[in-house]
């Protein structure tokens, strides 16, 4: 069989190793760390940072296909990779999702609506760019940024004001982009093969808390015509990319149905943890499939889905509850060993036909603050009338 190589060794990586084993593939990760969720399944594991290009020849010269599940990768030490070695989702794409200058280009150049935004340098040009905004506004960082790492919503000038100078500097750029205020937050995640054949997972309804994604439910409950628009622009972005495997785009769906496109992850993505047990193919089974040239697997779903992260934070008590967990939860754990508080450790998928029930299925283990009348909203269960 087949082997890969995986640049990068969280739990994204984890998850395509677990779902490619049993396709009889062999798998080969790079990372800092040495215990990382992904090495504790890989059948090896090169220990070196992402700007190695020795550690990663040895890589290359060890396997057949090179993925990346982690747009934070040195852009250099791919295009070189890319000279000698199959990186079928390529260094262009990880540019372009890795830079978020290039990434609201390239969205509106692939003609889809993004939130208005200004490429700031230095403290004087945000103040300049304040001005054509209307409060509030986000400041973030151009490269690097994930889980609201990186961000500053401003509501005044004072408050902006008061940013330090020494945010900017050398290296430090950032675009500052209008404060959209949105009904509810969606993700779509496409598929693209090296043929050109595309396929769209059922597009997930995601709720963010302090700035990372808290839940997701998918199908997300929104009228057809809004699901609609949100796969055909998946589409539309996947084609102008020219994407092989997969690409998740986050998007804001405005009180009038319309909607922006917020950020691109050009790898499996977290809203899309659902698809593992709750559809016919997974994201990490199908980005896989992608790029090692196989037929695209089909995504339906049958019942409804419902994913909720577990953070350092939840650890404790989760492990308290584990013995008792409803039936139809299904636990995934990604071995990290320190339970630092925001990070993901883990996540837990319901499977169920109707939403209310998913949602007191996860309210009876209650680990995780209730959900508030504003995120009822945002999921549709309670009218904001
Ligand atoms: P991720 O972990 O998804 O990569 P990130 O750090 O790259 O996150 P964004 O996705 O840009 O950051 O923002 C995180 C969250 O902050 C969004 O999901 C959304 O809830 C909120 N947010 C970001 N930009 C805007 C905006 N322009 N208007 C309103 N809310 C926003
Ligand atoms: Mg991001
Ligand atoms: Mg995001």
């Amino acid at each position: 069989g087949k082997t890969i190589g995986i640049l990068g060794g969280g739990q994204l990586g984890r998850m395509i190793i677990l779902e490619g084993r049993k396709m009889g593939l062999r798998f080969i990760t790079l990372d800092p760390a040495k215990d990382c969720p992904a090495a504790q399944v890989a059948d090896e594991h090169i220990v070196a940072g992402f700007d190695d290009l020795e550690a990663a020849t040895i890589l290359g010269e060890k396997t057949d296909i090179i993925l990346y599940e982690f747009e934070n990768i040195d852009i250099n030490l791919v295009r070189e990779l890319e000279k000698s070695y199959r990186i079928p989702q390529s260094s262009r794409l990880l540019e372009i999702t890795g830079n978020r200058l290039l990434e609201k280009q390239a969205l509106t150049d692939a003609g889809v609506r993004v939130a208005p935004y200004q490429a700031i340098e230095t403290h004087a040009d945000m103040r300049s760019a304040w001005h054509s905004f209307s409060a509030p506004a986000i400041l973030k960082t151009v490269r690097g940024g994930y889980d609201g790492k990186g961000q500053w919503r401003i509501h005044t000038s004072e408050e902006m004001s008061r940013l330090p100078h020494s945010l900017f500097g050398e290296d430090h750029t950032y675009i500052m982009e209008q404060y959209i205020p949105f009904r509810s937050e969606i993700s779509v995640i496409v598929s693209r093969g090296l043929s050109g054949e595309m396929k769209v997972f059922p597009p997930a309804l995601n709720v963010h808390r302090n700035h990372i994604l808290h839940l997701s439910i998918a199908p997300a409950p929104l009228k057809d015509h809004v699901i609609e628009q949100a796969e055909q622009m998946a589409r539309q972005i996947a084609s102008y990319l020219n994407l092989v495997g997969i690409l998740a785009i986050e998007m804001f769906v405005l009180e009038d149905d319309t909607i922006l496109v917020n950020e691109l992850a050009p790898r499996p993505h977290n809203s899309g943890h659902y698809t593992y047990d709750a559809c016919q193919t997974s994201q990490f089974e199908q980005v896989i499939r992608a790029v090692t040239g196989m037929v695209l697997g089909q995504v339906m779903m049958h019942e409804s889905a419902l994913m909720v992260n577990v953070l350092g934070e939840h650890t404790d008590q989760l492990k308290e509850k584990m013995n008792t967990l409803p039936t139809t939860a299904k636990l995934h754990w990604y071995g990290k060993s320190e339970a630092k508080k925001g990070r993901k450790m883990g996540h837990l998928t319901f499977v169920g036909d109707s939403i209310d029930g998913l949602i007191s299925q996860m309210e009876q283990i209650a680990i995780w603050p209730q959900l508030t009348n504003k995120e009822k909203q945002q999921i549709g269960i309670l009218s904001n009338r």
